[in-house]
């Protein structure tokens, strides 16, 4: 196609992809790695109470009530916490604050594919680091020269967790760069890095409440370190747009991480589920990794990866695929409910051995 001479200067980028949001109803969705669980209780009290009258006014612009909820919850300082819309607006701002060098920022050759994106459109230059082949992280790669370092713990989509002190060993080796650990499937069984953000000041630990606070739709991440890193980033949040998370969301957050409980149960029942799906899959002959994510990266081994999620697909079961090297013979499982789990492997018998 002819390029006008006006899209010589447009910001051309090849965008990310987000797993399929399918608008009907009917459908077990194990695709994008949602909680099967509704939020905590009293999230839904505050929308019964809401006064829309409110919506006239401008959001506070520091999220205080949830930057203190969260505070409390972490037993950090509330300077220590940046709220955002969802985690891939806090990654984003990480991206666009910290990663201003020309030498490479690092991260896995696979991993989040948001990264190679955000680094691509803010210009950074990057180096994908192949990992060893059971997918573990291997540190050395990680001490030589760069502009910043983004590891997910446990790592998306194959939920291989790295322990804490091959993480401190790589922001220890580390001191002159950013170091940002993207925690969104911690609470299902990694080993947080926050107890290291009061002996480094350059590591950035970021969560969501997508995932363990069954809030994908509200759009709640937060980033924790140390004060002066969260300055830098308030900085240029403010200097882009002030009032990012709305009302409702703030009130919402600030309720669903208060309740620890719900939580707890939410969790350690996914937790099960995962752990007994594995046994599952293991008996339909699947191969996959010991996850401690809500999903499970698995691969078929009678059919193909591609056959099998198209045939899940027809029967309307959603699960994620990707055609793409390295990961190409694998699924990633969401770990539903109970039920949803029983009617995926009663299809997958069918798929297999029918
Ligand atoms: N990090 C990782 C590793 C993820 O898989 C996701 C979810 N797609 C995110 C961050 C972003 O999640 P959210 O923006 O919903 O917080």
């Amino acid at each position: 196609m002819n390029e006008n001479k006006w899209e010589s200067s447009v910001r051309k980028v090849v965008p990310y992809i987000p797993g399929e949001q399918p608008q009907f109803s009917d459908v077990i969705k194990l695709n994008t790695n949602e909680n099967p669980y509704p939020p905590a209780p009293a999230v839904r009290k505050v929308l019964e109470d809401f006064d829309h009258g409110r919506m006239r006014l401008y959001p506070d612009p520091d999220s205080a009530v949830l930057t203190n909820a969260i505070a409390k919850r972490y037993d950090l300082k509330p300077s220590q916490i940046f709220v955002g819309v969802g985690s891939d607006d806090v990654l984003s701002v990480a991206f666009m604050t910290f990663f201003g060098s020309d030498k490479p920022i690092l991260f896995p050759n696979l991993t989040y594919s948001f990264y190679d994106d955000w680094a691509d459109v803010y210009r950074i230059p990057y180096r994908q680091i192949p990992l060893k082949s059971d997918f573990t992280i291997a540190p050395e790669d990680y001490k030589t020269e760069n502009g910043g370092i983004v590891i997910a713990n446990p790592n998306a989509p194959t939920g291989v967790a790295a322990p804490l002190e091959m993480i401190e060993d790589i922001v220890n080796a580390n001191p002159d760069s950013v170091i940002i650990v993207d925690e969104a499937y911690v609470d299902f069984g990694g080993e947080s890095c926050l107890p290291l953000i009061e002996k480094y000041e350059n590591l950035l630990v970021v969560q969501t409440f997508s995932k363990s606070r069954s809030m994908a739709g509200m759009r709640i991440g937060f980033a924790m370190g140390n004060e002066k890193l969260i300055k830098y980033m308030n900085d240029v949040k403010f200097s882009i747009n002030s009032y990012t998370m709305n009302h409702i969301t703030q009130l919402c957050g600030a309720e669903a991480v208060a309740d620890e409980k719900y939580f707890r149960e939410t969790v350690d029942k996914i937790i099960e589920v995962r752990e007994r799906s594995k046994a599952r899959l293991a008996e339909l002959g699947f191969k996959f990794t010991d996850s401690k994510a809500n999903f499970i990266f698995a691969s078929p081994v009678k059919k193909s990866a591609k056959y099998v999620f198209e045939e899940l697909k027809k029967r309307r079961i959603f699960v994620r695929y990707w055609n793409k090297p390295i990961i190409c013979d694998y699924l990633r499982i969401t770990v539903g409910t109970d039920e949803e789990m029983e009617k995926l492997f009663e299809a997958l018998e069918d798929i297999l051995n029918g």
